[in-house]
């Protein structure tokens, strides 16, 4: 299979040893990352760059495996949205941050979620699934030749994909590590709760909160069980 040999990266997240397999992630969601700044605006404020890259180096100093890095960008979009590339890259819009209020705690838990996303591998595992049934070889076989439009092409399937809604458990898994990331950084907890409990107000007015919280469990849901979880960590 061309396509395989091509792309030694894929072929040894499929088989290689950990570090071999962390080694994959990284370069593959390093070449998706270049696809999603062409296809996107950067938010160019510094003030939010200097936000999330501070949050950010709190989280990543707490996550157990340290061959793991972590960045996170900001993109210039009216939606709020965050999304999770495998190898570590987090993109959250300018709409989610300010959403936010800009505040420490909330972006903690946001991101908190992205990355717990990648590190439990939901992320890298959806793509996996891809690769084993053959639509992401294409783009993976482009990569590797450098040759046609992967841009038009992850525009079509791959941003749906990572956009796409994860299962539910994913998501409860997600929110509870994202949760206990931010708490042992530092930050308060109680953020989740109050993000959460914002965008279930929102909610209810505004259509346009976009797909990202639409496709995740209700705000309401999640903050039932986190608030268990807060009161622990607050503890
Ligand atoms: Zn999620």
């Amino acid at each position: 299979m061309p396509t395989i040999r091509k792309s030694k990266w894929i072929w040894d997240g499929l088989t290689g040893t950990e570090e071999e397999a962390i080694r994959a992630e990284a370069a593959f969601g390093s070449a998706l990352a270049l696809e999603v700044r062409a296809a996107t605006k950067s938010a160019n404020d510094l003030e939010i760059t200097a936000l999330l890259g501070g949050v950010c180096g709190r989280l990543s100093g707490c996550v157990r495996n340290k061959r793991r890095a972590f960045r996170c960008e900001a993109l210039r979009d009216d939606s709020p949205n965050a999304m999770a590339l495998p190898g570590g890259f987090i993109f959250v819009t300018d709409a989610l941050v300010e959403l936010c209020g800009r505040n420490e705690a909330e972006l903690a838990f946001v991101i908190g979620h992205e990355m717990a996303h990648i590190i439990r591998e939901h992320a890298w595992n959806r793509m996996m699934k891809e690769a084993a049934s053959g639509v992401l070889s294409r783009a993976v076989s482009v990569i590797a030749a450098r040759a046609g439009p992967l841009g038009g092409w992850l525009r079509e399937k791959g941003m749906a994909l990572l956009q796409s809604a994860y299962s539910r458990d994913n998501e409860q898994d997600a929110d509870e590590l994202g949760l206990r990331l931010a708490a042992a950084a530092g930050f308060a907890p109680g953020g989740a709760i109050a993000l959460l409990q914002r965008i279930g107000q929102l909610g209810q007015q505004h259509a346009e909160l976009g797909q990202y919280f639409a496709s995740h469990p209700s705000p309401k849901e999640r903050k039932a069980r986190l608030e268990a979880l807060c009161r622990q960590l607050a503890k």
